[in-house]
């Protein structure tokens, strides 16, 4: 690996007197280097990134513009109560609405094509359940999103989709979705237009809060002072910090090549979301299986697991696009951040550090809101 030191002219002209560092250029860096811009202009902020590109989830998930299907949330349900269930929707909300107004929906793709969840007759009682919870539902989750019923049995959908095996069929109205690689080239260029310096290939292996700043040991060979440091390393949080209670999860994610006369439009989740998929310039793109490999699957590291691919592409061809042929074009893998619950850890860790980690794969809605939160924290110290 290269170990070097930075010469008197990189220190003195690249690295001299930020008041701010962020480790991390995903969608939590991002939208917390933009709020720290914004709230005080002055500031002279690093996101150090060790990626050439943001190397974790922000730029390999699956756009889902989602807060929440309704079984996904009975479930949540058993883990949390319903009033911290429904907060966590409305901040999904909310983070999506900020999204959109920092991005802008042109630059991203945002439509509107609403959330879909499929039930097979397996699931008929999850499916009962989900339908008897719904006036309920859609009182507390209409109140939030603004629209009348957010949720709608819509089975008469199957036979445009043309699943196999698909017993029922529950539509989210609000749920969009986005396209994550513009959403993320566009976040880039917002915090570039800002003057907030990126350094990509700078993997940070230790720090070191004391009462002089924070120092970061770079892989690289050299080290960076810096009076507080914001950390948003989702997934990647306990090689940094081994105490945070942050699991990292890999997900396997495909797309096929362009489908002739595709006829999926919107966002669906499977198999008691397990699976996920979406169209997205014609083609599909499909997630999800980790639960058929847990513990291969629990780690910080990209990689393929072909059990789970191949689960993946026997769903597409049997289930999603039964009788068509259906190529896969690529496949690649991205890292969630789980905890016990699913919340997010926005904290104060040391005198001069916050962590703004575990977006429980949910980041693509509240990403900008705990990016924002996390530069407040920072603001307070
Ligand atoms: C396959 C997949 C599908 C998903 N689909 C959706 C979806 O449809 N909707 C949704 O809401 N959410 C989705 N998510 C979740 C969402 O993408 C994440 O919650 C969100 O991107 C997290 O953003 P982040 O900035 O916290 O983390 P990340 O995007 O992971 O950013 C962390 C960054 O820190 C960098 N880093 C890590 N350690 C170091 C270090 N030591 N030094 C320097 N840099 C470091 C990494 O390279 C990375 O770029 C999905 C996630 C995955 C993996």
């Amino acid at each position: 690996m290269l170990k070097y030191n930075l010469s008197y002219w990189e220190r003195e002209t690249f690295f001299k007197d930020f008041d701010v560092a962020i480790i991390g250029s995903g969608l939590v860096g991002l939208s917390a280097a933009l709020h720290l811009k914004r709230t005080q202009p002055g500031l002279k902020i690093a996101v150090l990134e060790r990626g050439t590109l943001p190397a974790g989830a922000s730029t390999r998930n699956a756009g889902f513009a989602c807060y929440g299907s309704m079984s996904e949330l009975i479930d949540d349900m058993t883990h949390l109560s319903e009033d911290e269930v429904f907060a966590v929707v409305e901040k999904r909300w909310r983070g999506l609405q900020r999204l959109r107004q920092l991005v802008s929906d042109a630059y991203m793709d945002f439509e509107q094509n609403g959330g879909f969840e499929i039930f097979t007759e397996e699931e008929e009682e999850v499916f009962r359940e989900c339908c008897e919870r719904m006036p309920h539902f859609n009182r507390v989750v209409g109140a939030i999103t603004g629209h009348p019923a957010p949720y709608v049995v819509a089975d008469e959908r199957l036979r445009d989709f043309g699943f196999r095996g698909a017993a029922h069929l529950i539509l989210n109205r609000p749920e969009g979705q986005v396209h994550t690689g513009k959403m993320m080239a566009r976040l880039l260029q917002l915090a570039a237009q800002a003057g907030i310096r990126i350094f990509n290939g700078i993997h940070i292996e230790r720090l070191e809060d004391s009462s002089c700043g924070v120092e970061l040991q770079t892989s690289v060979g050299w080290t960076l002072r810096v009076p507080r440091v914001l950390v948003a390393v989702n997934g990647f949080a306990r090689q940094l910090m081994p105490d945070l209670e942050v699991t990292p999860a890999r997900n396997q994610v495909l797309i096929t090549h362009p489908i002739p006369a595709l006829k999926i439009r919107g966002c669906f989740h499977y198999d008691r979301g397990y699976y996920y998929f979406r169209d997205v310039d014609g083609r599909i793109l499909l997630g999800g299986g980790r639960h058929l490999d847990n513990s291969t699957e629990t780690t910080s590291e990209f990689g393929p697991n072909e059990l789970i691919r191949s689960a993946l592409v026997q769903l597409l061809k049997t289930i999603i696009c039964p009788g068509q042929p259906i190529e896969v074009d690529a496949w690649w893998t991205g890292i969630l951040g789980l905890g016990p619950v699913k919340k997010p850890v926005v904290e104060q860790y040391s005198k001069h550090v916050v962590v703004a980690v575990r977006l429980s794969g949910m980041g693509v809605a509240i990403g900008t809101l705990i990016g924002e939160e996390g530069a407040e924290r920072l603001l307070s110290l």
